[in-house]
C-alpha cells in the first residue's frame, strides 16, 4: 500500500504538456488534480492565440514509448469542450489493470445509466495507453481521457432531496449494470477493499491515543460481518465526494469518476463507500444517507443482509481512511489529497460513537420500506377469521372493515404496509401515516419524550411552546393562537365553539358531501353523514349549499368558482344567524374535489361581509400534500379565520389543533376554562414536531408537488384510453379518479369503481372509493410516495381495466339509475 503511494509519478505540468503534444499531438495547457497513488492533469487546449511557452518542446525526463506513427487517430478537436484528463498511473500499475479501467468505462457508456462517461482519447497511433519514462527511469502508464463537466459533490451545498436521490439511483444503476461485468484483473487483493480492512486495523496504533478505542470498537463490527451472506460483483468501490461530479442546475449526479479502485468485492460496499463520504459534515448524517438509501433500493433493492451491515461498512471506510492517511502523512508529508477528508472524517466519527447501536439500521430499513422492527417481536398472529369473529362480538356492528376478504396488516414502513402473511401491499390512501409509516424519527421523538414525562398543559412545559411557534409559523398572519385536541372532530367542535362565542351566533354553513366529524355537533354539520344511512337530515341550525363540483355539478366552466360562491352567499341571506361558514380546503369524502379558483375569496367575502367567520377544515388536506403549497386553502388566496387540523399532524398519533386569530382567541376566553386533558400533551407535541421535521428535511411538500403532477399526467394518460376514466383532478398528492359508465351522461361507475380497488388490492396496491356516488378512486398516499410507486399505480390500473374490461362492463347496464348521497359503511372518512 505505502509503496504505492512512494511510486506516485513525479511529472510536473510541463511535462504533462508536452506529453499531450507528443503522443496525442495537442497543444494544452496543464494543471495538476489530486489523486493517491497516480497523477492526473486538466489539459485545455490552447487555441490559436493563446501559446504555451514550453508545449512544444521536445522533453528531456521521459520518453514515450512504443510509438508507431499512423495518422488518422488522436482527439477530435471538440472533444470534452477542448478540456481533457490526462492520467499517469503508478509505476505499479499493470497493464492489465488499465485496460481493465478503459474496458468498464466503455461498458458502463454502452449500458442504460443517466450518467454521463469519459471517452478514452486513442494516441496519434491508435493506442489506448501509452507508456513513459520519467527522469528516474520508473515506467508509467499514461491514458488520455475526455473532461466530464460538473461541480464535485463535496463543493454543492446544501445537498437536497433531489440531489440525495439521485445519488442513490446513480450508484444503484452502476451496481446494476456491472452485476453482468467481470475482468480477471478485478479478483485483485487491494487494500481499499472492505474485505481487507484487516489492514488499516493493524495502523490503529498510529493513531492518536484518545481516538484508538473509538476506530477498534467500530472495527469490531466489521469484524462480525457475514461476507458469504452478501452478494459479490465488480464495484467501483471510490465513490467519494470529489469523485462525484452534480450538475448543479438540476441537481443530479452526472458523473461518477476515477475507476482505479475498481475490485470484485462485495456489492454493498460499493454504496456504503459513497456514504463515508455522503456523511462528511452533515447535521443529521444518517438521516442524509437513509436518504440516499432509499432511492438506491427503489432502483436496485438490498438484500435485508446488505441492508443490516450497510452502515458498519460505511463507518468501516471512515476508520480504514484515517487509519491510512495515519501511515501516509508520515511516508509523505506534502501530499494533499491525504489529509484531504481526515478532519471531516475524524468529526464524523466522533459524531457517529454517540448515536445508539441499531438507529442507522432502522433508518436505513425503513429508507428501503421494510419493518422496522424484527417480526420476532411481534405477538403471536392469529388467523384472519378469528380475529373477525372475536371483533364482531367486542365492538360495535356500525364500525366497518376495508375490503370483501378483510386485510390484517401488521406493520407499515414508508409508503408500504405488511400483512400477516409478509405481503406487502403499496399504501396509496393512508393519509394519517403523512411522513410514512413508523418513521424512525417520529417514533424515537415520541417514545423519549413518552418515557420522560406525559402530563396535562396544566404545567409549563417546552414542548407545547415550541411546538406552538412551529406550527403557528407555517400559517399565515393573522392566524398566530394555537389550541390542541385529539382529533380532526374535536378541532372543529371547537372552531364551533370559538366561531359562536366570537360572533355571537348560531348556525353554520356547510357543503354537500361535506365531512367533519363524528360527535353530536359535527355528525350535524356533515351532509355526508346527515344525509346518508342512519341520517336524520339537515338540521335547523345548518344550512347546506352546493358541492362546488366542476365536473358534474351546476356550473363547470370558466367563473364556476363565482357561481357556486353566489350559493354560499345566498344561503348567508336566508341564514341569517350564520356564525360560520365550514369548507373543507378540498372535498375529501365530497369525492376529492379540488375547489374552482375564486371560490373561497367570494365565499369568504360574503360570509365576512354578514359577520360570519370561515373555517377551513385542513383535517385531509395539509401539511404540505397540496404540493404548491403547505395549505391547500393558500391555493385559493385566502387567509381564514380557523383552521382545523388532525390526521396527518401527528403521523398516526391522536392530535389535531385550531389555529386561530388572537380577535377569536379573545372573544373565547369568557371566564369558562378550557380544558383538555389529553391535548397539547408533550408527547403529542413531540410527535408534531418531528412530524414537521421530517417535512422539511425530506423536502416531502416539493416530492409531493412533483410525484403528484406525475401521477396526474399518467392517470390522464390513461383516461385517453379508457373511457371509463371520466375526470382525473387533484392537487399534489390529494388526487381523484372518477369513474362513469358514460361521458355524456356521466353516469357513475360505483360498482365498477369497488371492483377496481378490490382487484388493485390483490395486485398488491390499497385504494379506496368515495363521493356521494361511490364511483370516485382516492389517491391520498404517504407524501414519501415515489415516482417508481406512481409508475408501478398507473401501469397496474392500466392492466386491470384492459383485462377486466368484460367484467367491467357488464356491471353498465345493471341497476342503471343514479342514485345520489347513498352512503355506505365501507367507505373510509
Ligand atoms: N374533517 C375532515 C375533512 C375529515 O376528513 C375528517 C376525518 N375523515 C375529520 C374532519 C374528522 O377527523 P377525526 O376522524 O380525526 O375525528
Amino acid at each position: 500500500m505505502i509503496t504505492a503511494v512512494q511510486k506516485a509519478p513525479r511529472i510536473t505540468s510541463d511535462g504533462a504538456v508536452r506529453i499531450a503534444a507528443k503522443l496525442y499531438g495537442l497543444r494544452v495547457s496543464a494543471e495538476p488534480l489530486p489523486s493517491e497513488r497516480d497523477q492526473n492533469f486538466l489539459l485545455r487546449l490552447i487555441t490559436s492565440h493563446e501559446e504555451s511557452p514550453s508545449s512544444l518542446t521536445p522533453s528531456p525526463c521521459f520518453h514515450p514509448e512504443g510509438e508507431e506513427k499512423k495518422s488518422g487517430y488522436g482527439p477530435e478537436p471538440s472533444s470534452g469542450d477542448g478540456q481533457f484528463v490526462l492520467k499517469i498511473a503508478n509505476a505499479e500499475e499493470a497493464f492489465e489493470f488499465l485496460e481493465l479501467q478503459n474496458q468498464l468505462i466503455r461498458f458502463l457508456a454502452a449500458s442504460k445509466i443517466e450518467l454521463e462517461f469519459a471517452r478514452i482519447v486513442p494516441t496519434k497511433t491508435a493506442a489506448d495507453i501509452a507508456k513513459i519514462k520519467d527522469e528516474n527511469g520508473n515506467e508509467h502508464f499514461v491514458r488520455l481521457l475526455t473532461w466530464l463537466d460538473g461541480v464535485c459533490f463535496a463543493e454543492v451545498k446544501p445537498h437536497g432531496r433531489r440531489l440525495l436521490a439521485s445519488l442513490g439511483r446513480s450508484l444503484a444503476q452502476m451496481d446494476a449494470a456491472l452485476a453482468e461485468f467481470d475482468h480477471p484483473a478485478t479478483h485483485r487483493f487491494f487494500y481499499w477493499d472492505l474485505r481487507n480492512a484487516n489492514i488499516a486495523r493493524e495502523l490503529t496504533g498510529l493513531l492518536p491515543h484518545s481516538r484508538r478505542r473509538l476506530v477498534e470498537r467500530f472495527f469490531g463490527e466489521w469484524e462480525k460481518i457475514d461476507w458469504s451472506s452478501l452478494r459479490f460483483s465488480v464495484i467501483h468501490n471510490d465513490a467519494n465526494d470529489y469523485n462525484v461530479l452534480v450538475d448543479e442546475s438540476e441537481q443530479r449526479v452526472n458523473a461518477v469518476l476515477d475507476y482505479g479502485d475498481v475490485v470484485y468485492s462485495a456489492t454493498v460496499c460499493n454504496l456504503a463507500v459513497a456514504l463515508a463520504y455522503l456523511m462528511l459534515d452533515k447535521p443529521d448524517p444518517i438521516g442524509a444517507a437513509g436518504q440516499v438509501v432509499a432511492a438506491y433500493h427503489e432502483t436496485y433493492p438490498l438484500t435485508g443482509r446488505e441492508i443490516d451491515v450497510l452502515y458498519a461498512l460505511a463507518v468501516t471506510r471512515l476508520c480504514c481512511s484515517v487509519c491510512y492517511a495515519a501511515k501516509q502523512t508520515r511516508c509523505a508529508p506534502d501530499n494533499e489529497y491525504l489529509n484531504i477528508s481526515n478532519a471531516p472524517a475524524w468529526a464524523l466519527l466522533d459524531r457517529l460513537s454517540d448515536i445508539a447501536g441499531d438507529w442507522p439500521t432502522r433508518v436505513f430499513r425503513y429508507a428501503c420500506g421494510l419493518p422496522v422492527v424484527s417480526e420476532k417481536y411481534a405477538r403471536q398472529r392469529r388467523p384472519s377469521a378469528d380475529l373477525i369473529e372475536e371483533r364482531k362480538r367486542h365492538t360495535g356492528p356500525s364500525l366497518s372493515i376495508s375490503y370483501q376478504s378483510p386485510l390484517h396488516i401488521v406493520s407499515g414502513s414508508r409508503q408500504y404496509l405488511y400483512d400477516s402473511a409478509g405481503r406487502r401491499y403499496l399504501d396509496c390512501v393512508n393519509n394519517v401515516a403523512h411522513v410514512g409509516h413508523s418513521h424512525p424519527y417520529v417514533v424515537r421523538a415520541a417514545s423519549e419524550q413518552m418515557a420522560m414525562l406525559n402530563t396535562n398543559t396544566r404545567y409549563l412545559h417546552e414542548n407545547l411552546i415550541e411546538y406552538a411557534e412551529r406550527l403557528t409559523a407555517t400559517l399565515p398572519e393573522p392566524l398566530s393562537v394555537m389550541y390542541l385536541v385529539c382529533s380532526g372532530s374535536e378541532a372543529n367542535e371547537l372552531a364551533l365553539r370559538l366561531a359562536r362565542g366570537h360572533t355571537g351566533r348560531n348556525d353554520a354553513i356547510v357543503v354537500e358531501g361535506a365531512y367533519h366529524g363524528n360527535t353530536s355537533a359535527m355528525i350535524d354539520l356533515s351532509p355526508y353523514k346527515f344525509d346518508g344511512p342512519g341520517g336524520r337530515g339537515c338540521p335547523s341550525w345548518v344550512h347546506k349549499v352546493p358541492m362546488p363540483d366542476v365536473y358534474r355539478g351546476a356550473h363547470r366552466g370558466a367563473g364556476a368558482g363565482k357561481f357556486y360562491a353566489a350559493d354560499v352567499a345566498e344561503a348567508v341571506r336566508q341564514g341569517g344567524d350564520v356564525a360560520a361558514f365550514f369548507c373543507e380546503s378540498a372535498l375529501g369524502c365530497g369525492g376529492q374535489i379540488i375547489l374552482p379558483l375564486e371560490y373561497l375569496r367570494e365565499a369568504f367575502a360574503a360570509v365576512r361581509a354578514a359577520g360570519g367567520v370561515c373555517v377551513a377544515d385542513e383535517v385531509q388536506t395539509g401539511f404540505g400534500r397540496a404540493g404548491e403549497h403547505f395549505w391547500m386553502f393558500e391555493t385559493q388566496d385566502v387567509v381564514p379565520d380557523i383552521v382545523t387540523l388532525g390526521k396527518p399532524i401527528g403521523n398516526g398519533h391522536p392530535l389535531g389543533a385550531v389555529i386561530t386569530t388572537p380577535e377569536i382567541a379573545a372573544s373565547f376566553a369568557n371566564g369558562m376554562e378550557y380544558f383538555n386533558t389529553f391535548g397539547g400533551n408533550p408527547v403529542s407535541c413531540a410527535t408534531g414536531l418531528a412530524v414537521l421535521n421530517v417535512i422539511r428535511d425530506e423536502e416531502l411538500q416539493l416530492n409531493a408537488l412533483e410525484v403528484g403532477e406525475y401521477l396526474k399526467a399518467g392517470m390522464r394518460e390513461l383516461q385517453d384510453r379508457h373511457a371509463l376514466i371520466g375526470d382525473v383532478r387533484g392537487a399534489g398528492l390529494f388526487l381523484g379518479i372518477e369513474l362513469v359508465r358514460d361521458r355524456e351522461t356521466l353516469e357513475p361507475a360505483d360498482r365498477e369503481a369497488t371492483h377496481v380497488v378490490e382487484r388493485m388490492k390483490e395486485r398488491g396496491i390499497l385504494l379506496s372509493t368515495d363521493g356521494p356516488l361511490h364511483n370516485v378512486i382516492k389517491i391520498k398516499p404517504p407524501l414519501v410516495f415515489s415516482r417508481v410507486n406512481a409508475d408501478l399505480l398507473i401501469a397496474s390500473l392500466d392492466s386491470l381495466l384492459k383485462e377486466d374490461s368484460a367484467v367491467l362492463r357488464s356491471q353498465n347496464g345493471r341497476n342503471k339509475k343514479a342514485r345520489r348521497f347513498h352512503a355506505r359503511p365501507s367507505d373510509l372518512n
